[in-house]
């Protein structure tokens, strides 16, 4: 497979807001990208800019309002509400800014989600749910309620997630935002680790401590990309 191969291509796209009945907000506008398999991406830019307006683009989760998402040469648009909710499962693993994890489950039980969801029987995800776990290094908290974990013991439960059904894209909404350095660090190496095995992983962030894990930086404002680095 080719590292450099296009895995995810915007093609003029933009998305706008209603706000109230009269303004409407250009959260991202006529952005033109193409993310390789097996890099890592950052996008950065001031708060409001459009990063997660663009993440949740590429993830399926919002569509456009114009131009066109590929994925794997397959346009978003063209594909029916089962095919997109099949396609957010299996091919696209999000971590949210704030992780969403579910409070009252166990952390394996977190990481399972996607697995049971996608029909992976019990012994089996949860066999996965342990090598997941051991992999981003919370071994000894699989059992325990997502509430009464530390914020980057959260944080690493909602990665092992969103690596659960080994997805092709990849995407990160601030990841390292609420964390100490060396647990930045340690989530940082996670991606960069899911690039290199082919993913196209995609991040959102402020931490320019990143920037040299990355193979480009695209820099936004106001909706635009207004940079594009390659590394
Ligand atoms: P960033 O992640 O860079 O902070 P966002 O993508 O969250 O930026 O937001 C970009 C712009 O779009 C902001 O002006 C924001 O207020 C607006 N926006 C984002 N999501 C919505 C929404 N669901 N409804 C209305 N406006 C939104
Ligand atoms: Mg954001």
């Amino acid at each position: 497979m080719n590292g450099r191969v296009a895995a995810v291509r915007l093609v003029d796209v933009s998305r706008t807001f209603r706000e109230g009945s009269h303004s409407v907000v250009h959260a991202v506008k006529n952005v033109n990208l193409e993310f390789g398999r097996g890099t890592l991406t950052l996008v950065m830019g001031p708060s409001g800019s459009g990063k997660t307006t663009l993440l949740s683009l590429v993830g399926g989760l919002l569509a456009p309002s114009e131009g066109d998402i590929e994925v794997d040469s397959v346009r978003l648009a063209s594909l029916s509400p089962a095919a997109l909710t099949e396609f957010r499962l299996r091919r696209v693993g999000f971590i949210y800014q704030r992780f969403r994890l579910l409070d009252a489950l166990s952390a394996s039980e977190n990481i399972e989600l996607p697995l049971t969801l996608a029909g992976v029987s019990r012994p089996k995800s949860r066999q996965r749910a342990v090598a997941l776990a051991a992999r981003v290094g919370l071994d000894d908290r699989l059992g325990a309620r997502a509430r009464s974990l530390s914020g980057g013991e959260q944080q690493r439960v909602a990665i092992a997630r969103a690596l659960a059904n080994d997805p092709p894209v990849l995407l990160a909404d601030e990841p390292t935002g609420s964390l100490d350095s060396v647990a930045g660090q340690r989530i940082i190496e996670l991606l960069h680790g899911a690039a290199t095995e082919g993913a196209s992983v995609v991040v959102a962030t402020h931490d320019e401590r990143l920037v040299p894990f990355a193979d480009m930086v695209v820099r936004m404002e106001d909706g635009r990309v207004v940079d594009v680095a390659r590394g």
